[in-house]
């Protein structure tokens, strides 16, 4: 395989780490320390991703995105992921799910998303279905010229401040998972949408975790994304390339951190050497290296299975996100082992890296789900 990177998105590149460091670096401790991003800073560097073409990137040209193939998201995501999540979402990587929106969806609810005037967040998992999409309670039913919500959904990012979410409900509790969902966009300010709490969390502070219930939450057949009863095949479309984009986020996250440990290992010194001269340090590095590589070319050959429309490309995802996440989290620990009591202090971003890679192996699909799938196809 040529990953050999044409001129543009060399520059797209040098766009993103641009933003990167002079936008979004600057912010980390304020976020980190107040687990926020105010809403005005927020917006300007939105505004500034729009500015420079990075907003909505994922998106096809055709609805007002940036229309760029799977690999060239994931040279966007591997700079982003040079930062802290929350943060990076300021840069627009929307839910691929509005890929889906119908052309009437466009003016209303599309376009205000892909100029950043609107916030979305998507919202499938319940407090008795995470990993197990066939338990969700949240029910739509038919009433005339529209539908009512009834349920409730946690662990949903920024459900505290977003303009819209999209909600997975079951509509056809009969039928198999393929025909049982369908997708819903609801106001935050529905009357029916009833905020409960921010759910306190280990990491990804200035992101949050958010409860809510759907009260007799009215909503208008215009709203739905897809077919009615279609909402599964979408998800599962979507997810192979968020999985991926994750993919490009945590190979990111561990260049990042192994440019932090090279540093250190320089710097400090212990019984009369630097520590990058002693062996055991040097082969902790070796391993995160050969491990960042091979998550690196996990990613790039899930990205091409994407762009070549192979069909192993929902596998290639799997072991794609699978691989990454656990290689951040190894590396994380890793890291904050080699930097010592400063790895465990709020010095070095060391710590916060760690409780934030925690995360990566448990959303959008666990660990153990992308290995079922991995285990699954292995015996098909
Ligand atoms: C940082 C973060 C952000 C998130 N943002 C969102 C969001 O914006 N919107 C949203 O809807 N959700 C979001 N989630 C929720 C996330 O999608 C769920 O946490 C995830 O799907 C797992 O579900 P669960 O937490 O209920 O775990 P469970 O499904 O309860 O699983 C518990 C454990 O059992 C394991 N397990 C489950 N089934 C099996 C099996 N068959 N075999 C082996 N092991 C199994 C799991 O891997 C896990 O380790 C977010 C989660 C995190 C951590």
């Amino acid at each position: 395989m040529d990953f050999t990177f044409p001129e543009e998105i060399l520059i797209l590149r040098r766009t993103v780490r641009g933003f990167v460091d002079k936008d979004l670096r600057p912010l980390e401790r304020e976020v980190e320390e107040h687990d926020r991003i105010d809403p005005e800073v927020g917006k300007a560097l939105r505004a500034r991703a729009v500015e420079l073409g990075l907003y909505a990137h994922n998106l096809p040209a055709e609805i007002g995105g940036g229309g760029l193939n799977m690999l060239a998201q994931v040279v966007v995501a591997e700079e982003l992921g040079r930062t802290t999540i929350p943060l990076s979402r300021t840069a627009g990587y929307l839910p691929a799910l509005l890929t889906y929106c119908r052309p009437d969806q466009r003016q209303w609810f599309l376009d205000p998303l892909i100029k950043a005037e609107k916030l979305v967040h998507y919202a499938v998992t319940e407090p008795d279905a995470g990993s197990d999409i066939g338990a969700m309670k949240t029910r739509a039913q038919r009433t005339a010229g529209g539908w009512v919500l009834n349920g409730g959904k946690c662990f949903v990012s920024n459900a505290d401040i977003t303009d819209y979410l999209i909600i997975v409900a079951v509509t056809d509790p009969a039928a198999s998972l393929r025909g049982r969902f369908t997708l819903f966009i609801v106001e935050r300010d529905n009357p029916g949408f009833h905020f409960l709490r921010n759910i306190k969390k280990m990491g990804w502070r200035g992101s949050h975790f958010c409860q809510f219930s759907l009260e007799d939450c009215k909503v208008q057949d215009g709203c739905i994304i897809g077919e009615v009863n279609g909402g599964f095949e979408l998800i599962m479309k979507a997810i192979n390339e968020t999985r991926i984009h994750l993919g490009g986020i945590y190979v990111g996250f561990t260049e990042e951190l192994l440019d932090h440990a090279r540093r250190y290992a320089v710097e400090r010194k212990t019984f009369g050497k630097r520590l990058a001269d002693h062996e055991g340090i040097q082969f902790t590095l070796a391993d995160i290296d050969c491990e960042l590589a091979a998550s690196h070319l996990l990613v790039y050959a899930a990205a091409d299975a994407v762009d070549r429309k192979q069909p192993d490309m929902r596998i290639a995802a799997s072991r794609a996100k699978y691989y990454a996440a656990e290689t951040a989290f190894r590396a994380a620990d890793k890291v904050l082992q080699m930097f010592g009591a400063a790895g465990y202090s709020c010095d070095f971003p060391i710590e916060r890296m760690f409780r934030d890679a925690r995360a990566f192996r448990i959303g959008e699909g666990t660990s153990e789900i992308q290995r079922l799938q991995i285990a699954r196809n292995l015996f098909r």
